[in-house]
């Protein structure tokens, strides 16, 4: 598609962007609400109890739906803004009778800029509280609002790439759209804390399951007066458990649903027996910590292992209070591996070397694990040990590291405490593991060796054994040279676990962030034991998982460690064509252990409606669900890492779903392009994943540290922070803003208003940075300050409390000084919005000025992503230009997919699956 364009003038005077196409895409007022639903049609029927398929009438089952019942308070109440008219009350008990709802969503943007995007959607959520049972296509991942579980869980722990399912594969295949689902069962959730807890422990079977599909009881079961179910998703009929038997009402509702949150609620954690634990022997016990510390030469050298010791005593007394059952262990290794006796009655510790990397084995049985509580001062003892050795042994000091070895007596420790029940290690590395068990010093930085695969076999076995005894890892690694991370950091990439990789480590200006980091990786952590699987209605079926534990295929993922930004992108594919009319109903259930050691569910309910028209699918598009799938989909399938073909099979890609849309959808419009408006900034997502540092020719190195961080960055980043780490968000401190400005709207200070729009929205070029002006910028990790010489020395002074000149100023502690002036104040609910909305406590402050800091042309090279980057890849403006140029050629030679054919006619579309670009 990057191809030369002819004509380009000719092209940028008709390029006039059209998000809302012609025809029947004009009515604005419509758009984005909720597909009708049946159970938004049915009248108050008669009592048909034995009615045995919903799916045989439209009118459903309306006495036994109990998806409209308000649960106790309503939720939002918590918004000081929440309109009443919108509240679950409206619905009401007695709402079974409802007919149509006047519905409200977001207002779509107008705009294709990301930028001024998000600013607009973060504006229409202020007044207004997302309602799950009315509102359908989530507001972007970057706009925080208030939602309430209406029987369908909040959009943040579960959202459909689609919420008009096309009727058949065939529809399917013409939008080049995948059907999908991301789950993020642990997101922070405005309100917080609203999940209910669902007691399943009196039966010993647990919580109500479909005997078919063994799906969890949800708002849409039906109940029926002979005592039976009706499951939602394979619509066959279970008999309730005896012990959970509850009479019905003359109004058909269970009389004991508004003691059971799971008949009311979308999402819920049912507490379960001990039928659902890991092992059959043993009870399942808190989460075990093992701190793995890296004290080779050069970790003490860049003083990386004394930024790391602190961050464990950081965490560990972060778990003192907020985590008190976990215990810790603390291993700390370079040629040697040394055990640390942390038992709370020694007066200090006792230290056990294995001094044979080789050959490991547990020096001690008891006292390597400690409750923190009761441990304190020995463990105290032993960081205090390990930084005077760091500090004043020097010629103790050992160059190589056993990182493998290590690991493996991380897990061993790990097994014998807990009867192999798993746990977390949190390890640091700062040399490429030279001795020992899984020793890479063959490893070079082979430019031959084109893939990011690990192919280390004792690595591969490791992370594999890791996910069999349920051991999640974090890794921080402080190395400026090759580490080898596909092979070093796959444990991590096999357990969906954190790795952080800090490029020419600097104890001044890295400590803040990593010992936040150490403490992040703690506070984050959620549970453990975890396996998710995915159900949705029949006609549809899981086509695969995106995660290394299961190889990206239909298994269900293990995840040995939760925390609370973990991802989860899922496929399907269609088995049969699905009925128009007809709800379609997707359930994530994570089973999993709490930190505290409690066995629960976390069961996570939506759905979406059945549509055949491909005018109204495209409508409903949930574009952050697509463009996640559409990224995992090209990293799953990397092989040779051949970016210039991925690349060109990503424009196809682009071009074929506008092909398409224009095609079916956008009429006979002459020289405009058109996107849909819920995929309109899609090209600008997809052109910034094209020059993203993973995708970076470099001809010496294949495998550098910086191409695999960005790797595991697009792998493993939430929805929020991969829309923030593709497309920087850049604030203008500059200019002058009026007093809402970067004010918090809401008393819980968690939505950030930006009334002056236009102002406050630059786009990601360099071209629209002014001289003189200040910016702060957000990608994903850290706030860059931009500021040139002819910056306004009094906004300075005012932002920073600092009088100088620029070329000298310092940001201490990565942090902005707690001033009250308007512009402090301001800037830094900025930065305190940004981190709310990507769940990180911590994001340093870096300045970023021109001919000064000697990073900056390659940060902004990576910031400034509408622009022409190095590797030639397009500026964004020209990249719209060709796509337009290439839709109408592909629609001039009639190059599409037309519906309306019967499957035979379209069989070599219909066969090829959304995958494998
Ligand atoms: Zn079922």
């Amino acid at each position: 598609m990057m191809a030369t364009v002819n004509g380009l003038a000719d092209d940028v005077s008709n390029l006039n962007l059209n998000q809302t196409g012609e025809g029947s895409m004009q009515h604005e007022t419509k758009k984005h609400r909720r597909p009708n639903r049946i159970y938004h049609n049915f009248e108050m029927a008669g009592p048909s109890f034995d009615r045995h398929s919903p799916s045989s009438s439209q009118q459903s089952t309306p006495l036994m739906q109990q998806s409209q019942i308000p649960y106790s308070t309503p939720l939002s109440n918590d918004n000081p803004y929440h309109q009443a008219g919108t509240s679950a009350n409206g619905l009401g008990i007695n709402g079974l009778s409802i007919n149509t709802l006047t519905l409200s969503a977001p207002q779509p943007t107008t705009t294709h800029f990301v930028s001024a995007q998000r600013l607009e959607s973060q504006q229409t959520m202020l007044r207004r509280t997302f309602m799950t049972s009315i509102d359908s296509v989530p507001p972007l991942s970057t706009t925080q609002y208030y939602a309430e579980d209406q029987g369908t869980a909040d959009p943040r722990l579960m959202s459909l790439s689609m919420y008009n399912v096309p009727n058949d594969e065939h529809l399917r295949a013409a939008t080049k759209l995948p059907v999908g689902v991301t789950v993020q069962p642990f997101a922070k959730l405005i309100p917080v804390d609203s999940i209910p807890i669902a007691d399943a422990t009196a039966d010993s079977d647990g919580p109500m399951r479909c005997r078919r599909c063994r799906s969890y009881v949800n708002s849409r079961y039906q109940f029926t007066f002979d005592s039976k179910m009706i499951c939602n998703l394979c619509h066959i009929k279970s008999n309730v458990p005896v012990k959970q038997v509850s009479p019905l009402g003359l109004n058909g509702l269970r009389a004991d649903a508004y003691e059971r949150p799971e008949l009311l609620k979308g999402a819920v954690d049912f507490l379960v027996p001990s039928s659902y634990n890991i092992s059959r022997e043993n009870a399942p016990v808190p989460l075990h910590y093992v701190f793995l510390l890296d004290i080779s030469a050069f970790a003490n050298e860049n003083k990386s292992s004394l930024a790391a010791i602190e961050g464990i005593r950081t965490s560990i007394e972060y778990m003192v209070e907020n985590q008190p059952n976990c215990k810790v262990a603390i291993i700390a290794f370079d040629e040697w591996i040394r055990f640390f006796n942390i038992r709370a009655d020694l007066e200090q510790t006792q230290e056990h070397i294995i001094n044979d990397p080789k050959d490991i084995f547990l020096p001690i049985n008891k006292g390597l694990f400690a409750l923190p509580s009761e441990a304190m001062h020995v463990i105290q003892d032993v960081l205090v040990k390990l930084e005077t050795y760091i500090t004043d042994e020097r010629f103790l000091h050992r160059s190589q590291s056993c990182y493998g070895s290590a690991l493996e007596a991380a897990k061993l420790a790990l097994e014998a405490a807990t009867d192999n029940q798993g746990g977390k290690i949190i390890a640091c590395l700062n040399t490429l593991p030279t001795t020992g068990r899984g020793n890479l010093s063959l490893m070079r930085d082979d430019g031959l060796k084109k893939h990011l695969r690990c192919e280390d076999e004792f690595y591969k076995k490791l992370a594999h054994d890791f996910l069999k005894s349920w051991i999640g890892i974090d890794l921080f690694v402080t190395s400026t040279a090759y580490i080898d991370l596909a092979i070093t950091s796959y444990p991590v990439i096999a357990t969906s676990g954190h790795l952080h990789h800090y490029s020419n480590f600097n104890i001044n200006k890295d400590e803040f962030k990593f010992v936040n980091d150490i403490l992040g990786s703690v506070k984050c952590t959620v549970g453990y034991q975890g396996m998710l699987k995915v159900r949705c209605s029949s006609g549809l079926s899981v086509y695969n998982y995106y995660s290394e534990s299961v190889k990206n295929t239909d298994e269900d993922p293990v995840i040995p460690v939760l925390t609370r930004d973990q991802k989860f992108d899922v496929l399907f594919k269609y088995d049969d064509t699905l009925k128009v009319g007809e709800d379609i109903c997707f359930q994530a259930a994570l089973l999993y252990t709490d930190i505290d050691g409690v066995r629960k569910v976390r069961a996570i309910n939506t759905n979406a409606a059945v549509n055949s028209n491909v005018i109204e699918v495209f409508k409903f598009i949930n574009q952050d669900v697509v463009s996640s799938i559409m990224i995992k989909d090209v990293l799953a399938t990397l092989e040779d890492c051949n970016f210039n073909e991925i690349r060109k099979n990503i424009d196809r890609k682009i071009i074929e779903i506008f092909t398409q849309y224009r095609a079916l959808c956008g009429g006979s419009s002459g020289g405009q392009l058109i996107l849909p408006d819920s995929l309109k900034t899609l090209p600008m997502y997809m052109l910034a994943f094209e020059k993203s540092e993973l995708m970076k020719q470099n001809k010496s190195s294949s495998r550098g540290n910086e191409r695999f961080y960005d790797y595991y960055k697009l792998l493993f980043y939430g929805a929020s922070q991969l829309s923030y780490k593709l497309y920087p968000q850049i604030i203008p401190l500059h200019d002058s803003l009026n007093e809402d400005d970067l004010s918090f709207y809401d008393d819980k200070m968690q939505l950030l208003q930006f009334n002056n729009i236009e102002t406050l929205s630059v786009r990601s070029s360099h071209r629209q940075l002014i001289n003189g002006g200040c910016y702060l910028i957000f990608q994903g990790e850290s706030c860059f300050l931009w500021m040139n010489e002819n910056t306004n020395l009094m906004l300075i002074r005012d932002l920073l409390s600092y009088e100088g000149p620029i070329n000298q100023l310092d940001i201490f502690g990565g942090r902005l000084p707690d001033l009250d002036t308007d512009i402090n104040i301001k800037a830094r609910n900025v930065i305190k919005n940004w981190s709310q909305i990507i769940n990180i406590d911590y994001l340093p402050v870096v300045p970023l000025r021109p001919n000064v800091d000697p990073y900056y042309s390659h940060v902004m090279n990576q910031l400034m992503v509408e622009d022409k980057s190095i590797e030639l890849v397009e500026s964004f403006d020209n990249y719209l230009i060709a796509l337009h140029h290439d839709i109408k050629e592909n629609i001039k030679n009639d190059k599409y997919i037309k519906i309306g054919k019967s499957a035979e006619d379209g069989h070599e579309n219909f066969a090829q699956k959304f995958v494998h670009f």
